[in-house]
């Protein structure tokens, strides 16, 4: 028997590589449809869920301003990425049933809705999924401080945060047999050791309005309903 869930409304924050599947670039759509159902999974227990992707699958900021153009240009080209993973996230979750609503911090009316913290709050208590699209609408920022601004807006109880590996670890897992995963880390110790957990602005927002983020194994079948209900291999990072 499933323990009970003791969250009601949660942000899911996954990357835009996670989308991609093997491939080395874009979108991998049995990918996408995987994690479609996973999020159902999570939706069929009543959860309210807000979702961020991010766009790194097919554009970076950092890496267009590295060759040459304008990095708010570039960052501008990210934001619009993140729109296209999200668009084909919501088809994914739609294709099976789930309600979902994709809302841009940049208006394109044509193409999603956009974001009307209120509105939002709404669908949300509809049980609608909403992907916060287009990271902040600014550039120098991340996804991952999007997925934590807008977390914080629509009072969610923590942000989880769905990777390749099982949680935080002092040192990268993939590279070092000896690397020792965290149970629980506080936000200052990830700033302090540069834990890789999410970057310095993201935590840092997380921390003044003690949001809770959960590092966990999207890779993992049923992780993010394992987690959610308290199961499974996480790193919480609070306190
Ligand atoms: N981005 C931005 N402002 C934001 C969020 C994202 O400028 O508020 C841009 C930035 O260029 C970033 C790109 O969008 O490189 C894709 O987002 P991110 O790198 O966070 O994606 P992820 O690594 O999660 O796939």
């Amino acid at each position: 028997q499933e323990p009970k869930i003791t969250y009601n409304r949660v942000m899911l924050k996954i990357s835009g590589e996670a989308l991609m599947g093997d491939q080395g670039f874009g979108l991998h759509p049995p990918t996408v449809q995987r994690i479609a159902e996973e999020v159902k999974s999570v939706r069929d227990l009543g959860v309210e869920i807000c979702m961020v992707i991010g766009g790194g699958n097919i554009f970076r900021g950092l890496q267009g301003s590295a060759q040459g153009m304008e990095r708010t240009t570039a960052d501008y080209m990210g934001m619009l990425a993140t729109v296209m993973n999200a668009l084909a996230m919501q088809a994914a979750l739609e294709s099976i049933g789930v309600f979902t609503r994709v809302i841009s911090a940049i208006p394109m009316d044509q193409v999603c809705e956009p974001y009307i913290r209120r509105r939002a709050v709404r669908h949300l208590e509809k049980k609608r999924v909403c992907i916060f699209a287009a990271g902040t609408g600014n550039p120098y920022f991340t996804t991952d401080t999007a997925a934590t601004l807008r977390a914080n807006e629509m009072a969610c109880q923590a942000v989880f945060k769905g990777t390749k590996v099982d949680g935080v670890y002092n040192k990268d897992p993939k590279k070092h047999a000896d690397a020792v995963r965290y149970d629980t880390v506080s936000y200052d110790e990830c700033l302090e050791k540069n834990l890789g957990v999410m970057d310095a602005t993201a935590i840092a927002l997380a921390r003044d309005n003690k949001l809770p983020i959960v590092v966990f194994s999207l890779d993992e079948p049923g992780g993010f309903r394992a987690i959610l209900s308290g199961r499974g291999t996480y790193t919480k990072v609070g306190g």
